[in-house]
């Protein structure tokens, strides 16, 4: 960034007169957002800003990215009907789609200088997609490929607050499978692991797209239901009950069955913090292992 600044001031100096080596607007412009772009790691904001910052010489109602195998969409301002779309590659390396959208057509003109104003965006997209990895990772409970327990606490507070702030109901499930110590003991630790990894996609076929898993412990599971009521909760901790009961586990072992328990609470006052809801769902939890498991407590 620093080397890209000092480029700029030399180019008043008279000692540089020569045509040659007076930098074009363009190159100015692409200096300049290049340093704009360097100064976040965090994807949505690159974005944004890349957006914003290109307006002035690309003007553009919205812009949608898309990086499928992470399962990313990121999309800003408003839709609208024409567009130009841009795969993008650096180095072989897939960065994803960028399309921007507007109501008037874009210009061959227009169309040239994007193109000229993406090259900016390269390196710092690929930086930012790295970042993106790297937290994913650390967020993520690498035998099941649900959030694990760190990326809990984070998503309790956001959801929290976007609870607080749009007076939207927020509830919580505490799953935990039942006797899984003697699935191990009976099977083997390989077997427990696969039922696990059963569990899991088991739940994320079960649950919206806005529902978010962590695996909490060993054998638990919270799942974190935005927007969702203690009715709607409780309807879909049944269903979640029995769907894993109903799993077909003969993948694993012949005579394998799982049941789960499964304990739910919604946020019952705006004082409530996120931890207290949690800890009635998991008191929850224990009463239905104390009324004979493969069910359902709501707090
Ligand atoms: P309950 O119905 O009361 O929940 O009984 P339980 O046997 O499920 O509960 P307990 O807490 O006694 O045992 C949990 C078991 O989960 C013990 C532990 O070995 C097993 N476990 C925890 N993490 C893993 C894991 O990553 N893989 C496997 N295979 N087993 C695990
Ligand atoms: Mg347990
Ligand atoms: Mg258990």
């Amino acid at each position: 960034m620093r080397q890209e600044q000092a480029t700029l001031e030399v180019i008043p100096n008279p000692a540089f007169q020569h045509k040659e080596q007076v930098a074009t607007p363009e190159q100015i412009q692409r200096l300049e957002l290049s340093g704009i772009l360097q100064t976040t790691l965090v994807l949505d904001q690159l974005l944004q800003i890349f957006s914003q910052s290109i307006r002035q010489w690309v003007p553009h109602d919205g812009f949608h990215y898309r990086y499928q195998d992470l399962g990313l969409q990121i999309r800003g301002g408003e839709r609208a009907v024409h567009s130009c779309h841009y795969t993008l590659t650096l180095e072989g390396e897939s960065l994803g789609e960028l399309t921007l959208t507007r109501r008037k057509r874009f210009s061959e003109k227009e169309l040239e200088t994007f193109e000229t104003l993406l090259c900016s965006l390269l390196y710092p997209l690929r930086n930012a997609l790295l970042y993106y990895r790297a937290l994913e990772s650390a967020h993520t409970d690498p035998l099941t490929g649900v959030y694990n327990r760190t990326a809990l606490n984070s998503a309790m507070q956001r959801e929290w607050k976007l609870a607080q702030r749009l007076h939207t109901p927020l509830s919580i499930l505490v799953l935990d499978i039942d006797h899984f110590k003697a699935i191990n003991d009976t099977y083997g630790h390989p077997a427990g692991d696969a039922a696990l990894v059963k569990i899991a996609d088991c739940l994320r076929q079960g649950v919206r797209a806005s529902d978010i898993i962590f695996r909490y412990g060993g054998e638990e599971f919270v799942i974190l239901l935005s927007n969702t009521d203690t009715a709607g909760a409780t309807l879909l901790a049944q269903r979640l009950r029995r769907r894993i009961r109903d799993m077909d586990c003969s993948d694993i072992a012949p005579n394998l069955r799982i049941t789960t328990s499964i304990g739910v609470a919604t946020l019952n006052h705006p004082e409530e913090t996120p931890e207290q809801m949690l800890k009635r769902a998991d008191d929850a939890l224990y009463r239905a292992k104390r009324q004979g498991r493969d069910r359902v407590v709501t707090a």
